[in-house]
């Protein structure tokens, strides 16, 4: 009663699901008061039990859960689109992705009248090229603007880009907006991309087993420039772009607008778990987290139980495989230009957002 809008976001667990989740509800969130449902398919997990959110336990790529759960709310006007499915090949990514926000868009856009916008989230690979295609094509030189062509390859952020237009142009009135960041500082256990969790969760087995914490990447990614996005300011942007009209049927990079190096975050991270011995072995091969932190399950449990943490196993918390492609290649960086000009000047300092979200991670008790 009393809402001016209703948001349905679509992977509400999710690193910025869970943003979206906490910032939407607040009385003083552009667009408000927002009722929202939050969609994900494994049920609800405590820590995103705080927010007043309408939490729907549906799972997108049954195009059958989709059309019985989704095409009933009928009161939604605004769809945050922040979900993905991993796939073995960037060509099963392409049909198993946009078969996802078809059967979301083709389930609530025809029954919610009153309906007007769509923002579906990709992200820098959009300019960098697919997970598969690292170090096989040529790609885009940083730092990337919105106007750069797509790359001349699969890719499932085209896919999903093609799928928004073709639906929302079925509808007078709805428009849509396209939001690229660049690697997500922010917070979920259950996200399949968390790099700040996984680094955690790494520093947290190095301290209990008394090791330096080692960079576990390669010389290139610890001395070059790097920009992160912040989780709740891209939650801002998505906001922004929903209720604003100079964000109408564009895609905006989000990214927080400075630039860092790993070698600076590395002795942010030492320091918050205490760590007094760290940096970077010049010496040997280079090291992967995949293969430093395989046998450290019993490990992880050990510390589980000492420090009372959420009962999570290790594959479970870490990603170990993300990490080691984040910290694999040279830098990334954008322009936020095109979105300041449309009006949306957020920003955050990505020291201090480093720091936020390793403090959340920690009192949710996921790291000790
Ligand atoms: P996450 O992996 O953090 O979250 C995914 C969310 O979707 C979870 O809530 C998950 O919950 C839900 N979900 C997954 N599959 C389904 C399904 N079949 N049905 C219903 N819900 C589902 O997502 P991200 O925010 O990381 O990813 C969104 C987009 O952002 C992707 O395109 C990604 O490539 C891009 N991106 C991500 C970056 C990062 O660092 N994370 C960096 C740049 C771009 P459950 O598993 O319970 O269903």
């Amino acid at each position: 009663r009393g809402y001016q809008n209703v948001a349905l976001v679509i992977g509400v667990t999710g690193i910025v699901g869970n943003s979206l989740a906490e910032i939407l509800p607040l009385s003083d969130t552009p667009g408000g008061r927002w009722k929202v449902y939050g969609v994900a398919r494994r049920p609800r997990p405590s820590w995103n039990e705080d927010h007043p959110v309408e939490y729907i336990q549906c799972d997108i790529t049954d195009p059958q859960d989709s059309q019985t759960k989704l095409s009933v709310l009928t009161d939604v006007t605004h769809i945050f689109y922040v979900c993905w499915a991993s796939r073995p090949t960037e060509a099963e990514n392409c049909e198993v992705n946009g078969s996802m926000l078809r059967n979301v868009l083709t389930a609530v856009i025809p029954n919610a009248p009153n309906l007007r916008h769509v923002s579906l989230q990709t992200g820098g690979k959009h300019y960098k090229g697919s997970f598969e295609s690292f170090g096989k094509i040529k790609y885009h030189e940083p730092p990337y603007t919105e106007d750069m062509p797509r790359l001349d390859t699969n890719n499932f952020y085209y896919t999903l880009e093609d799928v928004l237009f073709e639906e929302t142009a079925k509808k007078e009135g709805v428009s849509w907006s396209v939001h690229r960041p660049l690697i997500i500082f922010g917070f979920s256990p259950y996200s399949m991309m968390n790099i700040l969790g996984t680094l955690s969760v790494y520093a947290a087995i190095c301290k209990h087993e008394g090791l330096p914490l080692r960079f576990p990447g390669t010389k290139l990614a610890w001395e070059n420039y790097y920009m992160a996005s912040d989780a709740d300011l891209i939650a801002e942007q998505h906001i922004w772009a929903a209720v604003d009209p100079n964000a109408k049927n564009e895609a905006f990079n989000c990214s927080n607008g400075d630039v860092f190096r790993w070698k600076q975050l590395w002795t942010v991270l030492a320091e918050q778990f205490e760590i007094e011995e760290y940096g970077f072995d010049e010496e040997g091969p280079r090291l992967k987290l995949s293969e430093l932190m395989k046998d450290k399950g019993p490990v992880w449990d050990e510390i589980v139980e000492k420090y009372q943490l959420q009962p999570n196993k290790l594959e479970q918390v870490a990603e170990w495989w993300f990490a080691d492609l984040s910290l694999g290649g040279t830098g990334f960086t954008d322009s936020m230009n095109k979105s300041k000009e449309h009006g949306f000047f957020g920003f955050r300092n990505t020291k201090n957002s480093v720091i936020n979200w390793i403090e959340k991670t920690r009192a949710y008790k996921v790291v000790p």
